[in-house]
């Protein structure tokens, strides 16, 4: 982890601006605090990055120019005391997630590689209520410890923590106790009364997001499975082409500050290959450059299919405005003139790569389930038989249809229906390998693909799944009721395409679903 270093980067541009209190010192410490401050939101670490935020919100505003800075002293004290306050945090931080952590009880299935669980605490005057929540969040391989109030214990590991408010004189000054006592941890508190000014005092008080009385189980579920899901991103690819060298260095340096890839390129006509093999989520674009302009480039790089929606910002010390709109109109996202802003720099960057990454996702994933979708299951499923062709390795594919599952919409209606479908998709997700394959195929089917698993492997690990799924108790407004799931698997390279696969294992699929279902046959 670089926050030790992301840290003493942040003190020592501190130190020199107390030293020099020249406004370039400032800038530098401003971009080292929302440099610190990005990286401490990638990691959710909520506590530690609303302490961050929020001094960087007292820095920006004293941001000012030459003539502001130095900052005057009481201003400047307070400055000091909230970094030294935060610098406090990150050290008791550190402190925590470093110690070794305990061997966690009852990991339901320590052959598979889970997705990082993470620690889940329950603080209650009253656990029995919550059985049902914790029955439900067992079912997904979420293991639940439970604490009260009185006795809760400091942990190595930085704990989600579910928090009672039922019953407490203060809810107010309990949960701003454990926000102080665990201020990297989110904190979901329950039973909130449904009032206004009680969910605001909350949310003052620290806590990350309050369930009002009477929220259905289902959403609350959803909710703690979502944060449990949220996947570490790839490194945002920036492609930064300008013919002059100290300029993209200077480029590259802020946005590498920011943990950002960048490639520099100073010839505009190696872009295409370039875009090619480096793969960057966004273009800066040099507005001018000898052997042609930034709006030439990019009307280039916009007949291509590949590259028709990938962000471009033009860079340029440019400030004619109606050369800007021409650039904007020929399929630019953005301008930014030079010098720029190194804060600004990052802020439109990374919003741009968000929406552009974003954009991407809804093409290929479902938005019920955010599985892969149909077409890039199947593509993918191509691409995997290859690779375990060209490796003399293994393969499995499965494919997995609910039981009765038109029952389920008539007798409890359509969104009920969904509900089930995400939280299939929420167990394969939960209980298989990073680099397995997993697809919502068609309405109620999935797609899951097992590199390197042979069909008795790829059985053995299924087969605990549709145990599981089936002792789940979906709960509606009546009560509860139960589900099961059959499935075919086919295996590479007896099958040996993918087209060969997936028929192969949906004709087992059948005679699964004929000989009575809940069962896994294999082809
Ligand atoms: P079987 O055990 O033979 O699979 O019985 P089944 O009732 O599950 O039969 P089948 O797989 O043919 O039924 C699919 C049903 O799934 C039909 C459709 O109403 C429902 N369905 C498909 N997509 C969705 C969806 O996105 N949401 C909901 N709620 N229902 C869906
Ligand atoms: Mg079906
Ligand atoms: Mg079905």
């Amino acid at each position: 982890m670089d926050l030790p270093l992301k840290q003493q980067n942040l003190l020592r541009a501190w130190q020199t601006y107390r030293h020099t209190p020249r406004f370039d010192n400032f800038v530098e410490f401003a971009v080292m605090l929302n440099n610190l401050t990005e990286f401490l939101r990638d990691k959710n670490a909520v506590g530690l990055h609303r302490a961050g935020h929020q001094l960087e919100q007292q820095a920006l505003a004293l941001f000012g120019d030459e003539a502001t800075h130095p900052i005057e002293d009481p201003i400047l004290q307070n400055l000091d005391h909230s970094l030294h306050e935060l610098s406090r945090l990150i050290e008791d931080f550190l402190g925590a997630s470093t110690s070794h952590a305990p061997e966690r009880r009852n990991q339901p299935n320590p052959n598979i590689d889970t997705r990082r669980q993470k620690l889940l605490w329950f603080i209650s005057n009253d656990v029995s209520v919550w059985q049902p929540l914790q029955d439900q969040l067992g079912y997904f391989g979420l293991q639940v410890e439970n604490h009260d109030w009185a006795t809760l214990p400091a942990s190595d590991e930085i704990p989600l923590l579910l928090v009672d408010l039922a019953g407490l004189p203060d809810a107010q000054a309990s949960v701003r106790r454990i926000r102080q006592d665990f201020p990297s941890s989110q904190i979901i508190c329950l039973s909130v009364p449904s009032d206004f000014i009680l969910l605001q005092n909350a949310l003052r008080a620290g806590c990350d997001i309050c369930f009002p009385e009477g929220t259905p189980l289902a959403a609350i579920v959803t909710q703690i499975l979502d944060l449990n899901d949220s996947q570490e991103q790839d490194a945002f690819r920036v492609l930064v082409v300008d013919d002059s060298p100290t300029a993209s260095h200077v480029i590259k340096r802020a946005l590498e500050e920011n943990g950002i890839i960048v490639q520099t390129l100073t010839d505009p006509l190696a872009v295409l290959d370039a875009l090619q093999q480096f793969n960057p989520d966004l273009l800066l674009l040099d507005m001018y450059m000898p052997q042609c302009t930034g709006v030439e480039a990019a009307r280039v790089i916009r007949q291509h299919n590949e590259f028709l929606s990938i962000p471009i910002v033009y860079l340029s010390g440019e400030t004619d405005l109606g050369l800007q709109i021409d650039a904007l109109r020929l399929g630019g996202d953005h301008f930014l003139t030079k010098p720029f802003n190194p804060l600004f720099l990052n802020a439109i960057v990374k919003s741009k790569i968000e929406r552009y990454r974003a954009l991407r996702r809804s093409m290929y994933h479902d938005s019920l389930t955010g599985l892969l979708n149909h077409t890039t299951s199947k593509t993918r499923l191509d691409a995997a038989i290859e690779a375990s062709r060209r490796e003399g390795a293994p393969l499995s594919l499965a494919m997995i249809d609910i039981d009765h599952f038109k029952r389920v919409n008539d007798t409890y209606g359509h969104p009920i229906g969904d509900q089930i479908i995400r939280s299939i998709a929420w167990l394969l997700k939960q209980r298989l390998r990073k680099s397995d394959i997993i697809g919502r195929y068609g309405g109620e089917e999935f797609l899951v693909a097992l590199p390197g698993a042979n069909e008795v492997e790829a059985n053995v690990t299924l087969d605990m799944i549709r145990q599981d799924f089936s002792e789940i108790r979906h709960p509606y407004s009546g009560g509860h009721f139960q589900l099961s799931f059959s499935a075919g698997i086919a295996g590479f390279p007896m099958f040996n395409h993918g087209d060969a696969l997936i028929k192969a294992a949906d004709d087992v699929l059948y005679i699964a679903k004929r000989s009575g279902r809940n069962r896994i046959c294999i082809a």
